[in-house]
């Protein structure tokens, strides 16, 4: 099913929560809302299951506004990070859940709703578990129940609300692969919230960065990690150095190097900006003497994992710059607390401060 936001305005008491939020969910999408605490994704979120109702604006579904349906035959399933399970139900109970309240006329025979639980709870890989009442299980398997309930109805449009938001980052993992694959063989069309940069990449089709009610940026995880439209998306993705520049004719001078403008700023503007380039752009070079560049002091060095994060001192900047070099090239370069190098940035995106 196609989900049309149009232009949604959300208040509370005076506060805005959602600022003109327009999107449109093709049939078939993972899509992940992204965003700080805050920013509206659960307000937007119960909004399209019809939890919730906008001040303005309209949801469409398939073309249809969504308001002239209730809730109950908009055909969408939702997980919520806390989905309480109804502890005193068993396994099986909870997923029935849905199909049991069914109004009678809509209610599958007893036979019907007993074979689709078992498939569900195959689906889930829970088979075994459907006598179990909710406390006999882990963090995971709860989750997989709800998402089993959720399902149980048949819904085209699966909303999920931080699911995965209360586990360990080994089960999330899991958990993020099972989904994707849950969602494609079901042919689902899915919104999933979330405050993970990393889940919202690995995990959606596209996604949308939410800051403090409005749309930031849509786009595939591609074109957000690699093109990000503002500072915040910037920021929001991880550590980024920030470093000073100037700009002139189109230009930015940062360090030694110099880098085009997008369509940022006018041609002919001269000034400040601020240039962003990732650690992972940061090259470090040992200086050979008498060799030009930008110099820099190794200012420490930590190991995580496959990867070498060296921080720096370069001369005239406050802050020191996060560098992030594979472990294979430290071994090569063999870098020193209190050695000087030479530094490049390999990319950077300039934003230029408003005249
Ligand atoms: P997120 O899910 O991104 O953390 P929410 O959509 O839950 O953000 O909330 C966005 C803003 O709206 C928050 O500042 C929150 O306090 C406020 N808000 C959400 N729901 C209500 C409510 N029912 N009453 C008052 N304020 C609310
Ligand atoms: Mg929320």
């Amino acid at each position: 099913m196609s989900i049309e936001v149009e232009n949604l305005v959300k208040r509370f008491d005076g506060f805005t929560a959602l600022d003109g939020v327009s999107l449109e969910i093709r049939e078939g999408e993972l899509v992940a809302l992204l965003g700080p605490s805050g920013s509206g994704k659960t307000t937007l979120l119960r909004i399209i299951a019809g939890l919730e109702f906008p001040d303005t604006g309209a949801i469409l579904m398939d073309g249809i506004d969504a308001s002239t349906r209730h809730v109950g035959a908009r055909n969408v399933g939702f997980v919520f990070q806390h989905y309480a399970l109804f502890r005193h139900m068993t396994v099986f109970e909870n997923v029935a859940f849905g199909l049991r309240v069914k109004p009678r006329r809509l209610r599958p025979a007893e036979a019907e709703i007993r074979a689709r639980v078992d498939r569900l709870l195959d689906l889930v890989q829970l088979e075994g578990m459907a006598k179990r009442y909710p406390s006999q299980l882990s963090g995971g398997q709860r989750q997989r129940v709800a998402l089993a309930r959720a399902l149980a109805i048949e819904p085209r449009v699966l909303l999920l609300d931080e699911p995965f938001g209360a586990l360990d980052a080994k089960v999330r993992k899991d958990l993020r692969r099972w989904l994707r694959r849950l969602h494609d063989e079901m042919g689902l069309t899915s919104v999933f919230v979330t405050h993970d940069q990393e889940e919202a990449l690995e995990l959606a089709d596209r996604v949308v960065v939410m800051s403090q009610g409005r749309i930031e940026q849509v786009g595939t995880p591609e074109e957000i990690y690699d093109r990000p439209a503002t500072p915040f998306v910037y920021e929001f993705l991880g550590h980024v150095n920030r470093l000073p520049c100037t700009v002139a004719r189109g230009r930015a001078r940062v360090w030694h190097q110099e880098f085009g403008l997008e369509e940022t700023a006018p041609v002919e503007q001269i000034g400040r900006g601020l240039a962003y380039v990732r650690p992972e752009d940061i090259e470090i070079a040992v200086r050979a003497p008498g060799e030009e560049g930008t110099r820099a002091r190794v200012l420490h060095l930590s190991l995580l994992g496959p990867i070498v994060r060296v921080e720096l001192a370069v001369p005239g900047l406050a802050d020191p710059v996060e560098a992030e070099i594979p472990r294979a090239r430290q071994r090569e370069l063999d870098l020193r607390v209190g050695q000087e190098v030479l530094v490049r940035a390999r990319a950077a995106k300039v934003f230029t401060e408003a005249a």
